[in-house]
């Protein structure tokens, strides 16, 4: 029987509007008039709230099995949800096993049963040891592939050199599935490594000990790269996380010639800047790293102007320790921020400052990495035939960033004590409430999300 949802404000394709949808067997079947709800219908109404799309983050590690004291399925799932967002892509890394073949996408799919408030699709990965075949791994349903460039800090999955990533590049161009890179180069890196020196603990406390190491060069020439093999493979090639913005008018040439390139974006390197990150603070520490101020408006400009189409989270989770939270040294830490929780309220209010519409942001984080993914039509949108998952976003709710609030497994966030205006209290998952914000906290509904498998025919 068929249920219904309304509220003043829906976030359609079309623009913002008043209407009701109406949802049978966990799937949209009609958009309809506000008004036109049948008497006595089932109807869910959330008072002040914006019905939105269902969010998707393409760019997630979850690090389960194997490494789920960092981060596991159970804990990233709930932040997901609290968070709006209903689809999540699992990459490769820095699970144990990677998944990297067949055998090791099975044991994650175990891993997940059960435990995923969300839905789930795979990213596979590209490594030396598979590059002439890895399009091969298309046939699990993955929904797209991706590879390092340079050192990924985990031993288990290992960068790729030009002549693997052409040979990559030409096995999964053939499947049509996109491969994100992750784009910094070692010669750069290393040349930056040279140039600095040993670092002493205490100089290693301050940011730019860190922003050093990691040059924009080490970006942009990796960037250029990709595009030259995009160009030679015809392979679809995304550029994950980027953080440099002299790598965009390169980025610009490629979709003026045409060549099969996007790029996503990240919420810290959208609201953060280097100047202000205190010292010995490693929340912040993350890679490629936060750039400095101007660097970060011109980021924004890119998503205003079109040029990059995604904003996702990277939620790159790890234990205290391993942040070197107490000794605060950028050099040892490990790299990585989680958002997911909070990724959406933070980005919409940093994009409104910055002249973006509401529905722009929404779009950078739901239909456009669904697009990505060869989801759309399915996620993303409100459209009739997707599945039907929403979040209510209420835009009047204010509130502080407390750590502790936090769902992912381990409470380090560089937005801690972070005023946020807006928040998602209540989502959806295939027509069923999975999180609710009320007088009690935070509530979750057991887990029903499941693996995303990438449907036949769709790249
Ligand atoms: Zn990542």
């Amino acid at each position: 029987m068929s249920r219904f949802l309304r509220a003043e404000q829906v976030l359609l394709p079309t623009g913002m509007r008043a209407a009701c949808i109406e949802i049978d067997h966990g799937r949209i079947v009609a958009i309809r008039d506000y008004a036109d709800v049948p008497a006595g219908a089932p109807l869910l109404e959330v008072p002040g709230t914006h019905l939105l799309p269902g969010l998707v983050d393409t760019h997630v590690h979850i690090n389960d099995p194997g490494r789920s004291d960092w981060e596991g399925f159970y804990t990233a799932t709930r932040a997901a949800a609290a968070g709006g967002v209903t689809t999540l892509v699992d990459m490769p890394l820095n699970s144990i096993p990677s998944s990297t073949n067949a055998e090791a996408i099975a044991c994650k799919l175990r891993a997940m049963e059960g435990k995923a408030h969300v839905d789930i699709g795979i990213c596979a990965g590209l490594v030396p040891e598979n590059a002439a075949n890895a399009g091969d791994l298309f046939r699990e349903g993955v929904l797209a592939f991706k590879c390092f460039l340079a050192d990924t800090g985990v031993n288990e999955f290992s960068h790729v050199n030009e002549r693997e990533l052409e040979a990559g590049m030409r096995s999964i161009g053939r499947v049509g599935a996109p491969l994100f890179v992750h784009a910094e180069l070692p010669g750069p890196l290393l040349a930056a490594a040279h140039a600095q020196g040993d670092v002493t603990p205490e100089a290693a406390r301050r940011y730019a000990a860190w922003l050093d190491s990691r040059p924009k060069t080490a970006e942009d020439e990796a960037v250029a790269l990709v595009i030259r093999m995009s160009e030679l493979t015809g392979a679809r090639a995304h550029i994950v996380h980027l953080s440099s913005a002299s790598a965009l008018p390169l980025i610009a040439r490629a979709h003026d010639a045409k060549i099969a390139l996007s790029a996503e974006t990240c919420p810290h390197y959208l609201t953060f800047a280097a100047e202000d990150i205190p010292d010995g603070d490693t929340a912040y520490k993350c890679a490629p790293p936060i750039r400095e101020r101007a660097n970060r408006e011109r980021l924004w400009q890119a998503l205003r102007e079109g040029l990059m189409h995604q904003v996702v989270t990277d939620h790159s989770p790890a234990t205290v320790e391993l942040k070197c939270s107490q000794s605060g040294d950028f050099m040892r830490a490990w790299g990585g921020i989680s958002s997911l929780q909070l990724g959406f309220a933070v980005v919409q209010a940093e994009g409104a400052a910055r002249g973006l519409s509401f529905t722009q942001v929404v779009e950078l984080m739901s239909s456009k990495p669904a697009e990505l993914v060869g989801l759309t039509g399915k996620k993303g949108s409100i459209v009739v035939g997707a599945d039907a998952d929403f979040a209510f976003w209420d835009p009047s709710a204010t509130w502080t960033v407390d750590a502790m609030q936090l769902e992912h497994r381990n409470k380090i966030t560089p937005y801690a004590g972070r005023q946020v205006l807006g928040r998602v209290v209540r989502t959806l998952l295939r027509g069923e409430t999975i999180f609710e914000l009320n007088a009690d906290g935070l509530q979750f509904a057991r887990p029903a999300g499941g693996f995303l498998r990438r449907r036949l025919g769709a790249a």
